[in-house]
């Protein structure tokens, strides 16, 4: 067994080891930001390639300002709101952080997640974390303990703490510009989550800010936010063309992949859930006999959640029809 005790994962990250500690989004594979021993081996355990920043995790919001060398009242109103919570701010990055975990960029991301277990390890640390989801680079993320395990066949020492409630990665938002003279600012959302840009632009309003969200040019600003990923152990296909029967998709599917098995991947009706859900449904319907997995995706599933749900379907899909 890989599990250990908060108190162990703390004494592990100190002596510059990594622990996969619990989240409110998914597991994250954690190492301290000051250890460039534990930076690479972030890397190394997640084969993850060296152009995919990582994302830094601090107790609170004067923790997160040890990581960056600017801090504008945009991110201060945003950081009150939704931290702890899944919302990640990007900020010109601080000295101490090092480009191995910025990817070369001269921003970084930081968040303060919302687990109480991992709120009191990082309380405890002398310095924040660097913890991408705990999966090998370009699967499925883990959101839960047993996920983890697996997923590195039980080599990574992991912090039980259940499961994730939110079961998305964090929402990702840079301040591209900022007016304090007009209360004005642009906003770049980089990655949808279960943060919402209304929730952002309404936060802001309510402090007399107005919003302005620009379109990401993802190639600069998020190297690592690649077509494919969160993919699944066996093909996902994701029906859209919504007139399709049943025998229509499998022939269509059968054009390009095996659907010898077919496992229908049914997303509960209620986005908060179908979010918590998605990726433990997608790995369960992975290790069956199962050699494909299909998902329809309803009509009514148009609210902005349902389409950060959407943003990992299409990623992590082989096909979409
Ligand atoms: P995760 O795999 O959930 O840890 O998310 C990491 C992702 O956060 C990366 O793949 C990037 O897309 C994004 N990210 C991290 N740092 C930055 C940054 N400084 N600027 C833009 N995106 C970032
Ligand atoms: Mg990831």
């Amino acid at each position: 067994m890989s599990i250990v005790t908060a108190t162990k994962a703390i004494e592990l990250l100190n002596s510059e080891k990594i622990v996969a500690l619990p989240t409110e989004t998914v597991y994250g594979l954690a190492g301290q930001v000051n250890s460039n021993k534990a930076i690479e081996s972030i890397f190394i355990t997640k084969k993850r390639p060296s152009f995919d920043p990582l994302i830094v995790h601090a107790a609170n919001i004067d923790q997160a300002k040890t990581c960056v060398s600017e801090w504008n009242p945009v991110l201060q109103i945003l950081a009150e709101e939704f931290w702890p919570g899944p919302l990640t701010l990007i900020a010109p990055k601080g000295p101490h952080i090092s480009d191995t975990i910025t990817a070369g960029l001269n921003t970084v991301g930081v968040r303060c997640p919302d687990h109480k277990v991992t709120l009191h390890i990082l309380k405890t640390l002398s310095a924040p974390i660097a913890a991408p989801s705990a999966n090998i680079f370009s699967r499925t993320s883990p959101t839960s303990a047993e996920h983890v395990e697996k997923e590195f066949s039980g080599m990574v020492p992991v912090v039980d703490g259940g499961s994730c409630h939110v079961g998305l990665e964090s929402t990702i938002c840079r301040v591209e510009n900022w007016d304090g003279n007009n209360y004005s600012c642009q906003l770049q959302i980089l990655r949808p989550g279960a943060v919402l840009s209304s929730d952002i632009k309404k936060t802001l309003s309510n402090k007399g800010w107005s919003t302005e969200f620009v379109s990401a040019d993802i190639q600069i600003t998020a190297p690592g936010q690649l077509k494919v990923h969160y993919r699944p152990a066996i093909p996902l296909v994701l029906v859209k063309t919504l007139s399709l029967s049943d025998e229509k998709v499998l022939q269509k599917t059968s054009e390009k992949l095996n659907v010898k098995n077919a496992a229908w991947l049914q997303l509960n009706d209620h986005p908060a859930l179908a979010a918590r859900r998605l990726y433990s449904q997608l790995r369960e319907l992975g290790q069956g006999s199962a050699t494909v997995i299909i998902c329809r995706w309803s009509p009514q599933w148009t609210s902005e959640l349902w389409q950060s749900i959407d943003d990992r379907l299409s990623r992590a899909a082989h096909l979409i029809i």
